[in-house]
């Protein structure tokens, strides 16, 4: 709050991290800028392209309505809350309506969408080692009335399956939600974020079986959760934490489920940095995105 008690501080801070080596042009990246103190809201000139912009401009906090130090506590309190934030509780700290919260941790969630975060390089010849699985995401079943409690397989087919892996080297996660847990959707997931040498670790789902990767089980049918180094506890720990986050936002539909993933996974993978350079990243990862209010209610 202190860091960001005004506009120009935001706007100070985020354009030093968007631009650690000086502002530059976000449409030919050129640093022929001049800087027009009283020009507001658009304060940077582009002499090659004469155009203004701002800090924000080409981000997903270009066109807002809602102060930029406004946007910046959101992200605050969206990268400390391991369960999240809800809506209400939000609108609340930031002092604005319950539906313009929801539309800011949308957009905050794209930031964190996982598809910009890399797993890493593989070390020097050690194989990497992953664990897979699956989970499933929804209202329970005994609220439910009788005739749709239905189960398919391993899952109720009323809640939304979620397939994902956690990297063991470092403790990344890559997830998302799918259609189904059939065979060729699960090793779909596993091979396009695998390379042949790695080590895929899983229970005892058949989609996985004859997988051309290294491949071993733990059968939890008959209580065997872990056999020597082969087990899936790390990313079942994750299904935990997004499980609570269920609980915060008590209700996630499934038009939007990837949106709330993607934040679990977002915040899970800047985790070992300190909020502020947690922060610092998610400026990056504003840049060049876009997600307009119709684009989450159409
Ligand atoms: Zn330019």
């Amino acid at each position: 709050m202190e860091m960001f008690s005004n506009e120009r501080k935001a706007e100070a801070w985020f354009a030093e991290q968007r631009w650690p080596g000086g502002v530059r042009c976000p449409r030919c990246a050129k640093q022929d800028v001049s800087r027009r103190i009283n020009r507001k809201p658009m304060p940077y000139y582009c002499r090659r392209c004469r155009r203004y912009f701002s800090a924000t401009s080409g981000t997903l906090f270009a066109r807002t309505r809602i102060p930029l130090r406004k946007w910046l506590i959101a992200m605050y309190l969206m990268s400390v809350h391991s369960k999240g934030v809800s809506s209400v509780q939000m609108s609340k700290h930031l002092g604005i309506s319950q539906p313009s919260a929801w539309f800011m941790m949308h957009r905050i969630r794209q930031m964190w969408n996982q598809a910009q975060i890399g797993r890493g390089t593989p070390g020097n010849g050690v194989p990497e080692v992953v664990e897979c699985d699956e989970t499933y995401i929804g209202g329970k079943i005994k609220n439910r009335p009788l005739h749709k409690r239905r189960y398919i397989g391993r899952g109720p087919v009323d809640k939304h399956p979620v397939i994902g892996m956690v990297y063991r080297r470092n403790g990344f996660v890559a997830a998302g939600p799918v259609h189904s847990t059939n065979r060729a959707t699960l090793q779909r997931f596993v091979l396009s974020r695998t390379d042949p040498q790695t080590r895929v670790y899983t229970d005892e789902h058949p989609g996985y079986r004859r997988m051309p990767r290294y491949h071993r089980t733990v059968k939890h049918s008959t209580k065997q959760y872990v056999n020597g180094a082969v087990h899936t506890n790390s990313i079942e720990a994750f299904w935990a934490m997004l499980k609570r986050g269920y609980s915060t936002y008590h209700w996630w539909s499934g038009k939007h489920m990837h949106r709330y993933v993607d934040e679990f996974v977002g915040r899970n993978n800047l985790r070992l940095l300190d909020p502020i350079h947690q922060m610092s990243v998610m400026v990056m990862l504003s840049v060049g995105k876009r997600l307009t209010y119709d684009d989450l209610t159409k």
